[in-house]
């Protein structure tokens, strides 16, 4: 059964080449700006923030209100996944 929890796994995806990078566990139904790290389910990447395959640096380590988090950078990655149904 599913908790209380407003929880869904998408799969991010390169923009430029589609090599996986992430799955991760995004709450919300927003569009994905960041990632925080404790909700990466597998990371595909060498954590560098870097795709593994062609390179692209697709997001940026910020600091907010005490934790690091990764932005995302516009139009780096594809979300897969999204909608439940
Ligand atoms: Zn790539």
């Amino acid at each position: 059964m599913a908790k209380a929890t407003n929880y869904r796994s998408i799969t991010i995806l390169c923009s430029s080449c589609l090599q996986k990078l992430y799955l991760y566990r995004k709450g919300g139904s927003g569009s994905l700006v960041k990632c925080i790290p404790d909700r990466i389910l597998k990371d595909y990447t060498k954590g560098d923030l870097c795709c593994p395959q062609c390179g692209q640096s697709f997001a940026r380590e910020v600091s907010m209100g005490g934790r690091v988090v990764y932005k995302i950078v516009g139009g780096k990655v594809i979300t897969k996944g999204m909608r439940r149904k």
